[in-house]
């Protein structure tokens, strides 16, 4: 296998509409792939349909893009995202639901009268922004607001009006309720108890909301396009409304329908004008067409409402498909279960009827997500030409997702050509080929193969890796002897294997060592004992010069070519984190606009200047204080009697896992001097690496300014030297630094 780099992208500016349900992906990715594997004007399948930027991306490239869908919401999310009705036809819409009547009142200010609430500081009647909940109870326990009137804004506990407010629209629910239930699925169906269930994620208020909405959908005489703004509209709303929205949380991505502790019921009114800014986007207009129309030559989306099995014969004989793109998907039972219930909502019963099936399941397992997978990939193969490529992105990458999803593409005759992972936030990106035999060969899994995949990559990182990184290679060995799966195994069976495997590989190696806080082998990182096979710097040293070298070089890079050097260098497992890229960043240089450049200290010519004074600075000491002062490599010694006192290693740099290795005094003796800058980076590889940490501790290490006040000191002793360096502990120069 030839591991490729990883692609870097660009984090979107803005996640867009139900973005905690859509695949976390970085822009740009898919833009790079293409041209070097497919001609623009051809055509792509995206046999999953999961993304809707991944395929409108290929699309603007001027690619042909065939996407099977089959969840209504998310065919929705695509057309829009290819094709938004303007931002003029959005307020239409907005303002001709607004001014409606209900009753006496025009229905904007009755649905906004939902949600007032008394200020706490003005006595004024305002909007509350948010009300908090808490599981099980009633009625609301907080209300967040900003007051229009004084300006006093946060968080604060509800007042009787607030509670009678919340009453009295729970008076009315089981009407509403059933109003809900009725535009999903008829009084007689079976699956009345799933819609019924789903809808429990709705409290009174918001569901009170949706319905009076929604029924007034069909009174309204709008235009095809602002129909379709107010449907993206209350889409918005339909999501905003349910009670997945934990408190207090930063960016929630749920998978189950679970009722969180605490949870934000959102103003409604509030999120239709929020929905506004969300789906305009400013780019022109794609393509999009319904299968089987077909699409011209300058690029477009066509798609197919249903699954790849119905399609496959077509395709072979109309559709010369020359690669395949896909986020591949992950089960999400409350993404699904709410899709069907949406789409009920927003369309009637006819549109659920294809997705219904998605109200019935309540648990995926890493199982059933394999053998839906399989069988994608098992029609991809009757439909796609020998060596077609497949680049697929694995976002959220856990580590038995990861297992499932090489599985399903291995037994379906997709040979494994690149896997390039980053960390457990970034999506894998992942080469297949269609291969030459859909069923091949297969062979027993065999334990010390995965064991020294793992033990290679760990001597060859030089440094611990998460549990993810040594699951994927093993995972790599297991697919290179076609060991993942047995003929006629069937999933969870061999799942439940291939874990047990890599379990026992790792466990059954006391070459292997585990820092973790936990019992569990997926927990925490797994590094090698003691270095074998020589020493092998680590990852983070060797990053942290080729950034350097990189920036001596190049200097005003911006940050996307800074990873555009690197990653070829680290192409594979070794993709370095962007924290860590970053740390060395924020260590040697400085940014102006998006533009880094080293730091004026950090020149080499500067460096080398400072090395020789920190240098001289020590023999001055250490003649002070009646040693003998003598050089030896980069090292200063402090000798008397012949006998080393104290050895300096001054280094320019933060590699001190190389210095460590590369001293031959004792560590009591050996003194580490770094510059202030690089105390933070140092800092960080400690964090991230336990066995340097621990190898950090048996050392003293100090910051050239230390040096530079002792060398001040007027009367100074060998004692208070002592002290002084002990006294200058290297965490405190920590700078608030990602993590990972
Ligand atoms: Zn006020």
């Amino acid at each position: 296998m030839d591991h490729q780099p990883y692609i870097p992208g660009m984090s979107p500016a803005d996640p867009g509409p139900l973005s905690r349900f859509t695949p976390p992906l970085e822009e740009g990715v898919i833009a790079r792939w293409l041209p070097l594997h497919a001609p623009p004007g051809s055509w792509l399948l995206d046999p999953f349909g999961f993304s809707p930027r991944l395929v409108l991306e290929a699309a603007r490239m001027g690619y042909r893009v065939l996407v099977t869908v089959n969840n209504p919401i998310t065919r929705f999310l695509l057309e829009m995202a290819a094709n938004p009705p303007s931002e003029a036809d959005f307020k239409a819409a907005l303002a001709d639901l607004a001014v409606m009547k209900k009753g006496d009142e025009r229905l904007g200010v009755h649905l906004q009268s939902l949600y007032l609430t008394t200020c706490e500081k003005c006595e004024s009647q305002i909007q509350a922004d948010l009300f908090l909940w808490r599981k099980g109870e009633d009625v609301p326990y907080a209300r967040v607001y900003t007051c229009t009137q004084c300006g006093d804004s946060g968080e604060h506990i509800v007042r009787t009006d607030d509670i009678e407010r919340a009453k009295k629209i729970a008076a009315t629910d089981t009407l509403h309720r059933s109003r809900s239930f009725e535009r999903v699925a008829a009084l007689n169906d079976d699956d009345r108890f799933y819609v019924e269930e789903a809808i429990e994620h709705y409290l009174p208020r918001p569901l009170y909301f949706l319905t009076t909405v929604i029924n007034r959908l069909e009174n309204l005489n709008l235009t095809p396009e602002r129909k379709r703004a107010l449907h993206a509209l209350i889409l918005v709303a339909c999501d905003a409304g349910n009670t997945l929205w934990g408190h207090p949380s930063e960016r929630p991505r749920p998978k189950q329908l679970n009722i969180p502790n605490q949870f934000r019921e959102f103003n409604l009114w509030n999120q239709l004008e929020r929905g506004l800014g969300l789906w305009t986007e400013t780019a022109s207009g794609v393509v999009v067409e319904a299968w089987p129309k077909k699409i011209p030559e300058s690029g477009g989306i066509c798609i197919y409402e249903g699954r790849l099995k119905g399609l496959a014969e077509e395709v072979k004989k109309e559709i010369p498909i020359a690669a395949v793109i896909g986020s591949v998907p992950r089960p999400n039972q409350a993404f699904w279960t709410l899709s069907a219930l949406w789409a009920g909502w927003l369309w009637g019963k006819e549109a659920v009827e294809p997705f219904k099936v998605a109200l019935r399941r309540r648990r995926y397992d890493w199982a059933w997500n394999a053998t839906a997978l399989n069988a994608a990939f098992g029609h991809m193969f009757d439909l796609l030409p020998l060596n077609t490529p497949f680049f697929g992105l694995v976002p959220e990458p856990e580590p038995q997702f990861l297992t499932s999803v090489l599985t399903a593409a291995n037994a379906a005759g997709f040979g494994l050509h690149s896997l390039a992972l980053r960390t457990e936030h970034d999506a894998v990106q992942l080469v297949w080929r269609r291969g030459e035999h859909l069923k091949r060969e297969t062979n027993d899994a065999d334990i010390e193969e995965v064991r020294s995949a793992i033990h290679e990559h760990l001597v060859e990182r030089g440094e611990p890796a998460s549990y993810l990184h040594v699951h994927a290679a093993g995972l790599i060995a297991l697919v290179e002897t076609h060991a993942l799966k047995k003929r006629n195994q069937e999933f969870d069976e061999a799942l439940r294997a291939t874990q047990l495997v890599i379990q026992k590989a790792l466990e059954g190696d006391d070459r292997f060592i585990h820092h973790s806080s936990g019992e569990n082998v997926d927990t925490g990182m797994w590094g090698l004992k003691t270095p074998q096979h020589g020493y092998r710097e680590s990852l983070s040293d060797r990053v942290e010069v080729a950034i350097v070298t990189f920036l001596q070089k190049n200097p005003n890079s911006i940050y996307l070519e800074i990873e555009d050097d690197l990653y070829p260098r680290f192409p594979g497992l070794f993709t370095p984190s962007k924290a860590m890229i970053y740390a060395v960043l924020q260590s040697y240089a400085e940014r102006s606009g998006a533009a880094w450049t080293l730091r004026p200290e950090d020149v080499a010519a500067a460096r080398r200047n400072e090395l020789n004074n920190i240098t001289a600075m020590l023999e001055v000491i250490g003649t002070r204080l009646g040693y003998g002062t003598s050089k030896e490599d980069r090292n200063i010694l402090w000798q008397e009697d012949g006998q080393v006192a104290f050895a300096f290693d001054v280094l320019a740099s933060a590699l001190v896992g190389r210095a460590i290795h590369e001293t031959p005094h004792s560590p009591e003796r050996t003194i580490l001097i770094l510059p202030g800058g690089r105390a933070a980076l140092a800092t960080y590889k400690a964090q991230r690496d336990p066995s340097l940490a621990a190898r950090m501790k048996q050392y003293r290490v100090v910051k050239y300014r230390l040096l530079r006040a002792l060398v001040e000191v007027p009367v100074l002793t060998r004692e208070t030297f002592t002290e002084q360096i002990m006294r200058d502990p290297l965490e405190k120069s920590t700078a608030q630094l990602m993590m990972f």
